[in-house]
């Protein structure tokens, strides 16, 4: 069974063609600057490399383009459409309307249009991929695989806001967390490392990208997440704030000027490490800054790591203990002095690096804490692809 997941963004558009025998990628790429001029294709396929330049006005001449490489005599994989079993499409935001994994339908894709505004810089992206794909291969089984239904298991006191529980009622603003595909994996493949099943285990999972969520797993379901309403809150993040206090933003508005839908627009685009620093919003650029001398740099980057220890800190409190703290994503995987930082002081509660190994570069799942550690410390290489094909096979 070959699935091709799919990742539209609103100018862009990853994906990756899945053997889900032996879960090998068989090719992968990206489209760019669609419907903006400079268009480019990207596409990795028999350990090559082949860009096209190509002006793609919209999301269905990218899939269209994408589908005539897949099939190319030379930079292709598969002789016709017809070798793919379905399709798999990432959708950031599923709000009460999807707990789950779900075949696209034209019913599906109206309640899509209904909640696209919960998620506005990323859900009629996805409509847009997955309409593109509906036009290019009519009657393809297609699965909307959404980053919040992992975290569909929390409680209601965990995933409600302290406001009037009617207006949550009537507008169903609440938590629902992000990265769930992330946090899904990682978690799995913790317990598959330990040699122990997700039940046993309490697990800390810490998706540390340009964007950063930390979830509580129990028993192999999200019990708490950072990320909110929208994927502002939690941590600091390369360019969003995080968790602030909104009468801070009323008063930032009406000193600066800005209008809310402006302030949103600051909060997620100019604050964050890059607001603090005034660097960057990459972690190797602070690191750098830092080592320079740049204090703005330090300070980001004990503000990012500070955070984090609270997470970790009240998610050991929610889950009542814990086994495993896994670290994921660019961050979480490359960058030994944030996983030290946000772990550092907490011997008294069981958790104990290893500075060696977590210096240590390595591919795959690295055990970084030290023997006499009670908690596992792990980084865990994340693959939402992957996670979306299992997903969308199984629905099948
Ligand atoms: P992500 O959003 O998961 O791609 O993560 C991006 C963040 O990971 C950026 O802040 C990068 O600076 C950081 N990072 C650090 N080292 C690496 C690396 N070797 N490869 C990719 N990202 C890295």
């Amino acid at each position: 069974m070959k699935i091709l997941v799919i990742n539209a963004g609103s100018s862009s558009l990853k994906y990756q063609l899945i053997r889900m025998e032996t879960e090998e990628v068989i090719a992968k790429g990206g489209c760019e600057r669609i419907g903006i001029p400079g268009g480019k294709l990207t596409h990795k396929a028999h350990g090559k490399t082949y860009v096209i330049e190509r002006e793609m006005p919209t999301h269905t001449d990218a899939i269209s383009l994408v589908l005539a490489e897949l099939v190319d005599k030379e930079a292709g994989v598969i002789s016709s459409m017809d070798e793919i079993d379905a399709v798999g499409h990432r959708v950031v935001a599923s709000g009460e309307a999807f707990k789950k994994t779900t075949l696209v339908t034209d019913e599906a894709m109206v309640l899509m249009d209904e909640i696209a505004e919960l998620a506005p810089l990323h859900n009629p992206a996805a409509i847009l991929g997955v309409n593109a794909c509906r036009a290019v291969m009519p009657g393809k089984k297609m699965a909307l695989v959404f980053d919040t239904s992992f975290h569909a298991t929390m409680p209601d006191y965990a995933y409600l806001y302290a406001i009037d529980y009617e207006d949550y009622r009537a507008y169903k603003v609440r938590r629902y967390g992000a990265h769930g595909t992330s946090h899904k994996f990682v978690a799995g493949e913790a317990a598959r490392y330990l040699g122990k099943s997700p039940e046993e285990l309490k697990i800390i999972t810490c998706h540390l990208g340009n964007g950063s969520s930390i979830s509580a797993v129990k028993g192999g379901k999200c019990i708490d997440t950072s990320m909110g309403f929208t994927p502002l809150a939690g941590v600091p993040m390369g360019t969003r704030s995080g968790d602030i206090d909104v009468a801070a933003i009323d008063f930032l508005c009406h000193k600066k000027g800005m209008t809310m839908d402006e302030g949103l627009n600051y909060l997620n685009k100019q604050c964050g490490v890059y607001g603090i620093s005034g660097v960057s919003s990459d972690f190797r650029d602070l690191i750098a800054a830092k080592e320079a001398g740049n204090d703005r740099a330090r300070l980001a980057l004990d503000m990012f790591a500070y955070s984090c220890k609270k997470y970790i800190g009240a998610y050991m409190a929610a889950l009542g203990g814990l086994d495993v703290i896994v670290f994921t994503a660019g961050i979480g995987e490359n960058t030994p002095s944030v996983r030290r930082d946000a772990v550092a002081g907490l011997e008294a509660f069981g958790i104990k690096l290893d500075e060696a190994k977590n210096e240590a570069k390595g591919d795959g799942i690295r055990e970084i804490s030290a023997a006499d550690s009670k908690v596992k410390i792990l980084v865990i290489p994340t693959n939402e692809e992957l996670v979306i094909a299992r997903e969308t096979a199984a629905l099948l």
